[in-house]
């Protein structure tokens, strides 16, 4: 039986196919490893990048030298360029922005062979704090309303360079994924004066269904309309709308949760290829004309990370259509994650 499924986060529907479901071992590929010559990631090739805008330097050594654990670098190939005024024109039914922003890449250890879930807590934990340094300093230009941290891991194409890293972007407008979900998050709150993520925490926690993990800080379940097969969710349990207030201590208990997390997608599915975002709330800058606009933002959103193995392909129906098929209810995909043995490497 398959079925329709409606996420009230995400605002959209998902459909969810249990005739054949797919277990792991149905997503499971061989990948081709692409070893670089000179990475540009490398301890040493710190002159084969552009200048460092932030480093983790614990044994204090210079900029843009050989000695740090966590580098960040602006993207040499960036999506969007961090020079220019924001100009946006009509031409006709048509809008046009120019493309500035910030692109950043975050890498995150200087051992070109260990990917993140091979990183201790405490390691992972000064990649958090780097993203939550850098989105603090974009987020004191007015032009970036939003800004995004993710991670590619082993997504052909889209992770050319293996040694692991994450990226920041900073872009001019909110995107729709974010205005669906900030607006979903809002009327909720305007209907019942509750934060629908708490809501959606305490109603997973209670099933414990979807859950994969719980630790009293951090919850990790598979969203009800998971759109793609063993889709994550990670959220503090402890309402906050915003990453950039976490606690060291707070970052370092998240690390955990992520290295568990990642571990367990490993041991599940064998070194999947995976996407994670971080959506926090976006810079509270004065929207014209409406100058209480951010005002129950800090009550009616919850910052989250949502991860997604790439293991099905986007084809016809479900670019045309919106619809994600998933072939793995996320109630066995969480069974499934709940039960591995996160300490199995591949
Ligand atoms: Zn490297
Ligand atoms: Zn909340
Ligand atoms: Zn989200």
């Amino acid at each position: 039986m398959s079925e329709l499924r409606w996420d009230p986060l995400k605002n959209n529907w998902t459909i969810i196919t249990q005739g054949r479901s797919r277990r792991p071992q149905d997503f499971i590929q061989q990948r081709s490893q692409i070893e670089m010559a000179s990475c540009p990631f490398c301890n040493g090739n710190e002159a084969k990048t552009p200048p460092e805008i932030y480093a983790y330097r614990p044994n204090g050594s210079q900029p843009n030298q050989p000695g740090w654990q966590v580098r960040v670098i602006p993207n040499k190939f960036p999506a969007l360029r961090i020079e220019g005024e924001l100009d946006n024109q009509a031409e006709g039914l048509y809008d046009r922005m120019n493309g500035i922003g910030a692109h950043e890449v975050i890498i995150e250890h200087p051992d070109h062979e260990r990917s993140m879930a091979d990183l201790t807590a405490e390691e992972i934990s000064e990649v958090l704090k780097a993203y939550r340094t850098r989105m603090l300093d974009l987020r004191n230009d007015s032009r970036f309303r939003y800004i995004f941290v993710f991670k590619n891991f082993g997504v052909e194409a889209a992770a050319n360079v293996p040694h692991s890293h994450s990226q920041l972007i900073a872009v001019p407008l909110i995107p729709p994924v974010i205005t669906s979900e900030l607006s979903a998050c809002r009327q909720h709150f305007e209907r019942k004066e509750r934060c629908l993520i708490c809501d959606l925490l305490s109603q997973e926690r209670n099933s414990k269904l979807r859950v994969v993990r719980d630790d009293g800080n951090f919850l990790v379940y598979a969203p009800f309309a998971s759109s793609v097969p063993f889709e994550l969710m990670v959220a503090p349990l402890e309402h906050s709308h915003d990453f950039t207030l976490q606690t060291d201590q707070q970052l370092l208990l998240l690390a955990d949760t992520l290295r568990d997390t990642l571990r367990r997608l490993r041991a599940v599915l064998r070194d999947p290829p995976y996407s994670f975002i971080l959506h926090s709330a976006p810079p509270m800058h004065l929207r014209w004309g409406r100058p209480d606009y951010w005002a129950s933002l800090p009550s009616d959103y919850h910052w989250h990370i949502e991860i997604a193995p790439k293991l099905t392909r986007v084809a016809g129906f479900e670019w045309g259509s919106g619809f994600q098929i998933n072939p793995t209810a996320p109630e066995e995909a969480a069974d499934f994650l709940r039960n591995s043995d996160p300490t199995v490497i591949y």
